[in-house]
């Protein structure tokens, strides 16, 4: 078939020349991302040869093989795995398959100076060999066919397809290395790149040397290796090959024998993947039988709520043959991934326990993501519990755990305290979460979307309900205060409850249409007025982010709360029943019930009567 021409996806273009234009310090990685890249293929053709021998008996010893010609400037790595055909070739090398990438590169491609650490996440794999080299050539033929093809570019927006020549099956990628990247072409330098970067690899990488090839790895699966023989930075290296593109956050490796015989090795990143909540992303576990890599979406591995681990599962038990389709339903899968979560929970818990600092690092990420679990898995929910952090009213920064606020619950508290909504300095400043603060009362302060749903359905910690502190009814007469003070003794300098009373029923009787009840508030100190939700109603915040996701149409009255400690209200209880002031003090019921969906951040359902209302009270206010 004659030559052909084609332009790149414009994501990769864009990638294309981001990888090439980066400042990246590390070059090298290049060499890791081609030999990740070769392992993968052998892993792949490995499990269909299971089913179709024919197609690795000619050439049974997977290998990747890495030769240079200095003469030429050619750096190569081969390998034998499963081939790449003219479609493959086309759209492996030509797109980008993950989903989210367009929209990120989008966001972040015009930035200078883009952390190529970062967009690794993309896996720029194979596109990190334009770093170091002008053209890059890949002779490739798919296990099980006699056609090779050669697919060639430099880089900038295009390549051509041809058909080439390679004696069997496999991939053999030439970089034309630039002018001075020479030290790609000497021996030594190549050796140590592979011993830092790919020692982990599982299958021989060997470097063709004056007298003849030489293997330069211990070429055995890393999690096979007990773990005294593993050194830090072989997890961290074996953790990018399979997806990883910072530092792993927690390494958790183990070896599992009784009924079920398996082996685990198990990443957390340190850093959130920007597809956390893209609905089609998969979790990043391997999974493995007997060293043979079989799948790496096996659905049912790991929950989803614990769709960040990367890693490694390899059974001694599953059959060889089993099929992708059956591992849905298998128990063995069942039985190893109740295991998985046991104990991925039980090393979480100990960090949180252990390293709180550190803990809140991985909470900041991935915190939302577990408290899905809260909800959608009963069997792990009070191990989950245990880990589950929180900002609080007295925390300051530091989280806190359910125990910690247990612990210093108040006399007479039977209840704990929440408030949600959708960021925490917002959530601080919410006017009924006053009389909690002036009591010494802790509220946990909410803002991951996730807690509306979770809360409702925990309902309870140790026997003590979650409540809602924009509900009515908090009862916070019955808990004592930390602070003995005489406030209670002042306040009766101040209000009459008679006055107040009258002034209740005159607000009762303005706002009857728009508010369920008008009350005393205990939760006040500071504000005039607060809305909260009745016992039994829809929670104000919840009912909010409902209506924002369209998924609601129907409103709840709520209840307005008024503070009658302060000055305000204590003058407009005086002036009830004087001689003018109905009309005053119906405009003040307006004022204070829209100025309290104001501090909610509600809008106000009539613009122009509030603006009526606020100027002719401030030209009364004005000197005569
Ligand atoms: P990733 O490895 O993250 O998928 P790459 O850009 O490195 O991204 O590679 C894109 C795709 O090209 C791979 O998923 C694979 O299908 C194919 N590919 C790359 N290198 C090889 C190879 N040596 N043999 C077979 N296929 C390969």
């Amino acid at each position: 078939m004659a030559e052909k021409k084609m332009r790149f996806e414009t994501e990769v273009s864009r990638l294309l020349h981001i990888v090439a234009n980066s400042l990246y310090s590390q070059k090298e990685i290049f060499l890791r991302e081609l030999i990740s890249n070769a392992s993968d293929a052998c892993d792949r053709l490995r499990y269909e040869a299971l089913t179709d021998p024919d197609l690795v008996a000619d050439d049974p010893d997977f290998k990747v093989r890495i030769s240079v010609d200095k003469e030429a400037r050619v750096l190569e790595i081969a390998d034998n795995g499963i081939g790449m055909n003219r479609d493959a070739l086309i759209s492996d090398l030509g797109t980008i398959a993950r989903s989210g990438t367009s929209a990120y590169l989008e966001e972040h491609a015009d930035e200078e100076g883009v952390d190529l650490s970062a967009i690794g996440q993309f896996g720029v794999g194979f596109y990190s060999a334009f770093m170091v080299a002008s053209d890059v050539e890949v002779i490739s033929r798919r296990a099980g066919e006699d056609q090779a093809w050669r697919w060639l570019s430099d880089g900038t927006g295009e390549f051509t397809i041809a058909d080439g020549e390679r004696d069997g099956r496999g991939t053999t990628i030439r970089l034309n290395l630039r002018k001075g990247e020479e030290e790609f072409l000497e021996e030594s330098r190549l050796r140590h790149i592979v011993k830092t970067y790919s020692d982990h690899i599982a299958l021989p990488i060997v470097i063709a040397a004056e007298d003849g090839d030489e293997s330069i790895n211990e070429a055995s699966a890393l999690w096979t290796r007990p773990k005294k023989d593993v050194t830090d930075e072989q997890y961290s290296e074996f953790y990018r090959h399979v997806g990883g593109f910072d530092e792993p956050w927690l390494t958790i490796h183990w070896h599992v024998e009784g009924k079920l015989e398996y082996r685990n090795l198990l990443f957390i990143p340190s850093s959130k993947p920007f597809d956390l909540f893209d609905p089609s992303r998969k979790h990043g576990i391997r999974l493995y039988v007997k060293r043979v890599f079989i799948t790496d979406e096996a659905e049912n591995l790991v929950p989803a709520w614990l769709r960040f681990l990367r890693g490694v599962v390899d059974s001694e038990d599953l059959p060889l043959n089993v099929s992708r389709e059956i591992l849905q339903d298998n128990p063995m899968i069942a039985h190893m991934r109740s295991a998985i979560v046991k104990r991925v929970l039980t090393e979480l818990g100990k960090k949180a326990d252990k390293a709180p600092d550190e803990f809140t690092l991985f909470w900041e990420n991935f915190g939302p993501v577990i408290k899905e679990g809260l909800y959608e898995d009963f069997e792990n929910r009070e191990m989950i519990l245990k880990i589950v952090r929180f900002h609080s009213t007295t925390g300051g920064d530091d989280l806190i755990s359910l125990e910690e606020y247990v612990g210093r619950m108040k006399e007479g508290q039977d209840t704990i305290y929440y408030i949600s909504g959708e960021d925490l300095d917002a959530v601080r400043r919410s006017p009924q979460l006053e009389g909690f603060v002036a009591k010494g009362i802790e509220v946990l302060l909410l803002t991951d979307a996730v807690d509306d749903f979770w809360i409702p359905s925990v309902g309870e910690y140790e026997g003590k309900p979650f409540k809602s502190a924009t509900r009515a009814g908090a009862d916070l007469d019955k808990i004592s205060a930390s602070t003995a003070d005489d406030s209670e003794a002042e306040d009766e300098k101040f209000f009459d409850d008679g006055k107040v009373d009258s002034l209740i029923a005159m607000f009762r009787l303005t706002l009857n249409e728009e508010v369920k009840d008008v009350r005393v508030s205990e939760r006040l100190t500071d504000s005039v007025v607060c809305l909260v939700s009745d016992e039994g109603d829809m929670d104000l915040r919840i009912e909010r982010m409902l209506k924002q996701h369209n998924q609601l149409e129907q409103s709840f009255k709520r209840i307005l709360e008024i503070n009658p400690r302060h000055p305000l209200i204590v003058s407009l209880a005086q002036a009830v029943g004087k001689d003018g002031a109905g009309e005053k003090v119906e405009d003040a019921a307006w004022l204070l019930l829209d100025q309290a969906r104001i501090i909610e951040g509600e809008q106000v359902p009539d613009p122009t009567a509030f603006s009526k209302r606020l100027n002719s009270l401030m030209a009364t206010g004005l000197p005569a």
